[in-house]
């Protein structure tokens, strides 16, 4: 039978088609077509198409984020502006108070789009039936405490919300989680959902990318959506690579752009401290952390997981890995992908037109080699709470 007439599980990547013709969209024309098979057997897809009330869950929604991100989930922003919307806020019992506060203001918008809105400290009845999960919900790391003892204290949060998921949760239900560190977050959540797929979870690396994105625009006085092809890969932490060897400005290769002769200088001493050291600074001018960035970032994440990624850029997510680039598979690492029809595939090789000389590759593979091992050691400090 030919892959046109099988049914699709999910959606064909590229590189499958690596032997087809790229010019003109010939390749991605022909992968829309079978990518399209999936429509009908994605029932998150079908339900939006279809404009029946999409079931968002929201953790941490007493939170600094949590306040950013449910005003625009009910006005529409997640999903699009003629999407209906429930929310099932969980917070944890002490927090319950301040959640009933943000339930109350939400009531007071009377946001045509939210048909039903839930509050509970109890996560099973707020998971129940999820299509799509925000995990936002984490515990900061507190005053002296090491980042080991962070991500175990966190990792039996999201052990648990893992398995509550499993229980009560839609299928197809598709998670983003936030909280940090969301790289290992994911990791522990999605093997603790074994009859949820893995690639329904994923970790937002979104701001990381959103922010360099906007740099290089400020830095070359173009518009925002003129910055394509820029990716972060890896864990969402200080190790991260923040790749512009792809990146083109107004079509123009940013490399290019800055002068080859200085391009090395410019990605290693202003660029990557710029985006590393933005958080901080944002603190330190604001005088508390950038929540409405955040809570922007997760609704761009998962609205392009689930509507598609605008062509011809790509975006970055942290993905379960299936051993692309050499990264172990199960591990989720942060790649360039495309998003179609309520899937992703990560960028290969061959979509990643511009060429370097070879101690930039050199230098990409030290830099993933570099998030494998603190992602390797991350899920060491967790190996109790992963079943599989
Ligand atoms: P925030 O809403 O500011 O942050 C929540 C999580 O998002 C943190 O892990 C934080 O990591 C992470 N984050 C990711 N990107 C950013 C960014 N750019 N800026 C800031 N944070 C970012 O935390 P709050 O303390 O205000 O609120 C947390 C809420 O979660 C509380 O209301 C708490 O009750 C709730 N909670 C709920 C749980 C549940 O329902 N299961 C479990 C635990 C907590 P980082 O700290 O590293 O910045």
């Amino acid at each position: 039978m030919s892959k046109v007439g099988k049914v699709l599980r999910r959606p064909v990547p590229s590189s499958a088609y690596s032997w087809y013709p790229s010019a003109f969209g010939i390749r991605q024309r022909q992968l829309d077509t079978l990518n399209a098979k999936l429509v009908n057997s994605d029932p998150l897809v079908k339900k939006i198409r279809n404009k029946q009330p999409v079931r968002v869950a929201v953790t941490g929604g007493a939170g600094a984020i949590g306040y950013a991100l449910l005003f625009r989930i009910a006005n529409g922003e997640l999903l699009g502006p003629d999407q209906p919307v429930e929310i099932s806020a969980v917070e944890l019992p002490f927090a319950m108070n301040a959640l009933r506060g943000v339930a109350m203001e939400l009531e007071d918008c009377a946001f045509p789009l939210l048909s039903k809105l839930n509050i509970t400290d109890d996560p099973e009845k707020g998971f129940e039936a999820a299509d799509i999960a925000l995990l936002v919900g984490s515990k900061p790391r507190g005053p002296g405490m090491e980042r080991a003892d962070l991500i175990r204290e966190n990792g039996v949060i999201f052990q648990k919300t893992g398995q509550t998921l499993n229980r009560v949760a839609e299928r197809h239900c598709r998670t983003t989680v936030v909280g940090n560190p969301c790289n290992t977050n994911a990791l522990i959540a999605a093997n603790n959902a074994p009859d949820i797929p893995a690639r329904n979870f994923t970790a937002m690396t979104r701001l990381d990318h959103d922010r360099a994105v906007g740099f290089l625009a400020k830095k070359t006085m173009m518009p925002v959506n003129e910055v394509n092809h820029f990716a972060i890969w890896g864990n969402h932490s200080a190790t991260m690579f923040p790749d512009i060897s792809n990146t083109t400005i107004h079509g123009v290769p940013a490399h290019e752009l800055v002068g080859e002769f200085r391009f090395q200088r410019f990605w290693q001493n202003e660029f990557i401290p710029k985006v590393q050291q933005r958080g901080a600074k944002i603190i330190q001018v604001r005088g508390s952390s950038s929540a409405a960035s955040a809570a922007n970032a997760c609704i761009a994440h998962t609205r392009d997981w689930c509507l598609g990624t605008p062509i011809p850029d790509w975006q970055s997510m942290a993905v379960i890995s299936d051993g692309e680039y050499g990264v172990p598979a199960g591990l989720c690492f942060s790649y360039p992908v495309r998003c179609q029809n309520g899937g992703y595939t990560v960028v290969t090789d061959d979509e990643q037109p511009v060429t370097h000389a070879k101690w930039w590759y050199q230098m990409k593979e030290y830099h993933i080699e570099n998030n494998v091992q603190e992602l390797l050691a991350e899920r060491d400090v967790v190996s109790s709470l992963l079943p599989n």
